[in-house]
């Protein structure tokens, strides 16, 4: 990646006011596109626009609840507004859940797939239109290692991510012929606000040990398979989820 390789590229990063969004969305923007990021939070969204215009880039923030299909169709409607046409995005926004599956509620199911899984399925809908009207893009949606393996305790969680790879090989081939790819990264663990209160109590030694790297992943390293991905040197892949663990899946 240089910063030309998205010059002239407008991107869309949902999730974008913190972790593997907002450094993603900061990444994008040096490689030389116009990003729009969006979020629930407006004061974060807002510090990364000024981060990214300090850095020399153009950006804009809109405010937008992914559960809610207002709120996304007007987040394209914006960035096509903005920035003129829309060629990549990424589906980042999302929730955790853990807990035993006797206990899980009705109401925390939906919560999560309302994000997880609508949330996702939808934004690919709005993007998908706005895409077309400039002869294609790339989407990239932000499953898990929780979409490639089962884990105790973590039921809802998983079956939303199992989702989100589901529907991006199944929206992969219903546009594959309209130059639309559609691809996921698959994180293991990377130090983000999410993952702290997902792993509340565990030691960081005891998470560490059980990846064969021995460390835990950084955000600008799901950034870098996420604008690959999006990039040109990536036009023959689609459908597929690229897992960036340091091994974990693989053990
Ligand atoms: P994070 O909590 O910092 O980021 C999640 C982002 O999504 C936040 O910006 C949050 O505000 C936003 N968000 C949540 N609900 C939203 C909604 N309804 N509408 C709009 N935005 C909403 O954590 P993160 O680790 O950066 O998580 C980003 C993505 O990465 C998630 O989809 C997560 O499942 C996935 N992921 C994270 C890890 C990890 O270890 N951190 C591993 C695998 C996958």
């Amino acid at each position: 990646m240089n910063n030309r390789t998205f010059s002239g590229k407008v991107a869309l990063v949902t999730g974008g006011t913190s972790g593997i969004g907002k450094v993603t969305a900061i990444e994008f923007s040096r490689a030389g596109a116009n990003v729009v990021l969006t979020g629930r939070r407006e004061k974060e969204g807002e510090q990364v626009v000024a981060e990214i215009k300090k850095l020399g880039g153009d950006a804009a923030f809109v405010r937008t609840d992914v559960a809610k299909d207002a709120d996304v169709k007007a987040m394209v409607d914006f960035t096509v507004d903005k920035f003129g046409r829309l060629d990549v995005a990424f589906n980042n926004a999302g929730i955790e859940w853990k807990g035993p599956l006797d206990q899980a509620t009705e109401a925390e199911y939906r919560r999560v797939f309302d994000i997880n899984v609508w949330g996702v399925l939808n934004s690919m809908r709005h993007e998908i239109s706005a895409m077309l009207k400039n002869g294609g893009g790339a989407i990239v949606n932000n499953s898990s290692v929780a979409g490639h393996v089962g884990l105790g305790e973590v039921s809802i969680y998983i079956a939303s991510k199992h989702a989100v790879e589901g529907l991006t090989k199944s929206v992969a081939l219903e546009f594959a012929r309209q130059n639309i790819r559609v691809n996921a990264v698959a994180p293991g663990v990377i130090a983000t606000d999410m993952f702290d209160r997902f792993a509340e109590g565990a030691s960081r030694n005891q998470i560490t040990s059980m990846i064969p790297v021995g460390r835990m992943g950084a955000s600008e390293e799901i950034a870098a398979a996420v604008l690959y991905l999006c990039s040109d040197s990536a036009k023959f892949t689609t459908g597929t989820s690229l897992i960036v663990d340091g091994g974990w899946v693989a053990g």
